[in-house]
């Protein structure tokens, strides 16, 4: 048997202040021809990472509105997430070989987790590649309905990566993906849903916190509060660009000498390369005490990543590849403005002028937030349209909508739509 998740209780009737009565009776309506329907999410780790976050408030809410929803994670030795890894790498373009052997890996423990797999479901939901092979391995006999939901940007992917995926994931009843180009070559399903990811508006990490008690939690972590701050809050991982982040703010610090940098990142526990990156981006920081490099060791957890966020200047997430960035969403929900790489799913959140800026370079995400820090009205202006782009987009009620949309579609009952 797999390892279960167990997520707290949350109830839909909470979330009526912050989105209205209209979502949630539509969300109603779409529920009750579902209730009692079995659904079982699986993913590679219970935290860490957008994917996990979601699950948490997600199967959650599922199972208020009647759903009979669950979540269980697969299980891997090292040597399978050093190769899933790889796959996610590869999958968003990295140039990167994929070897016999580590494709044996992956079908190995794949086949593994797919034997251990148990119960009889009305819809399973598999996240990302690490466990794609499920289906595969264990036959879709027990359960009725599968879909592959997709979090990582691959809209360029490497040829060899997605070449060994593609009959993988076309064998599901239905694709998710956050945009329709993240859809390659050789995939196409019956059902096809483009969905966004979406934040929590209720978690600990996003419900509002006094900025006293904010500024307390961050002064706590070695920062100081009377001084400008910029932060990034992401894994440790190439694609999240830590390292330009760092020379971005030493172009900002040459002219703005207070400033300092938060770089705050969770180690999660399907990301090996995790360590290897923040070693690299410590050195890459080296003797400068006004970079502040932490992690969930350092007991950051959600709550202080939701001081960072509020207490910030400016938030930066400057990456190169992105299959949404949850952190985006997060900061913007604070009133926050930010400087998002123009990437994946950045663009859909951070509109250019108007909830933050979109960058291609260093030097061009040191000038945009050195112009926020700089002009504070304007950089406030831009915080607050992008929290009503957050409500109106980004909230975890319009991802259930979706959800259950789509679980009608499967069940042939696409009435109310
Ligand atoms: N996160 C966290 N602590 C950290 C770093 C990240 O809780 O130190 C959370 C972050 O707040 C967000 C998620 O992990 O909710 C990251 O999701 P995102 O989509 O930005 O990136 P991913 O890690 O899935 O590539």
């Amino acid at each position: 048997m797999l390892q279960r998740v167990e997520a707290e209780r949350k109830r839909l009737a909470d979330y009526r202040p912050i989105v209205g009565e209209e979502v949630i009776a539509e969300i109603e309506r779409l529920a009750d021809p579902l209730r009692g329907a079995r659904v079982m999410h699986v993913n590679a780790t219970p935290f860490g990472g957008g994917v996990a976050e979601i699950l948490q408030t997600l199967v959650p809410l599922m199972r208020d509105v009647g759903l009979d929803a669950g979540w269980q994670v697969i299980e891997g030795a090292d040597e399978f997430f050093n190769v899933t890894k790889a796959c996610h790498n590869g999958l968003q373009g990295m140039d990167i070989p994929f070897t016999a052997e580590m494709k044996d890996i992956w079908r190995r423990y794949n086949e593994l987790n797919a034997v251990r797999f148990e119960g009889e479901y009305d819809f399973v939901v598999v996240h990302d590649p690490q466990p794609a092979g499920l289906l595969h391995y264990h036959g879709r006999e027990r359960s009725r309905h599968w879909i592959w939901r997709c979090h990582i940007d691959t809209s360029h992917p490497n040829p060899v990566y997605w070449d060994f995926f593609a009959p993988y994931i076309s064998e599901y009843d239905a694709g998710i993906f956050t945009m329709e180009q993240y859809v390659g070559p050789g995939v196409s399903y019956d059902h096809l849903a483009i969905i966004t990811p979406t934040i929590d508006p209720l978690s600990s990490k996003n419900v509002p916190m006094a900025g006293k008690r904010a500024r307390e939690i961050v002064a706590g972590s070695g920062i100081d509060v009377s001084r400008p701050l910029i932060t990034q809050v992401s894994r440790f991982d190439p694609w999240k660009d830590p390292l330009g982040v760092i020379d971005a703010y030493r172009i900002v610090k040459g002219r703005l000498p207070g400033v300092q940098l938060a770089l705050v990142g969770s180690m999660a526990a399907d990301d090996p390369e995790g360590w290897y990156y923040l070693d690299r981006t410590i050195r890459h920081a080296g003797e400068d005490f006004d970079i502040h490099i932490l992690h969930n060791f350092h007991g950051v957890g959600p709550v202080e990543v939701g001081a960072f966020q509020a207490t910030s200047d400016v938030v930066i997430q400057k990456s190169t590849r992105e299959g949404f960035g949850l952190v985006v969403t997060e900061a913007l929900w604070k009133g926050k403005p930010v400087v998002g790489g123009n990437a994946g799913g950045i663009p859909l959140q951070v509109i250019d002028g108007q909830t933050g800026f979109l960058v291609d370079s260093v030097e061009g995400c040191a000038e945009r937030t050195l112009h926020l820090l700089e002009h504070p009205e304007e950089a406030a202006r831009m915080g607050a349209a992008g929290r009503e782009h957050v409500r109106r987009n980004f909230l975890i009620t319009r991802h259930l909508r979706d959800y259950l949309s789509l679980f009608r579609r499967l069940q042939g009952n696409v009435e109310g739509m």
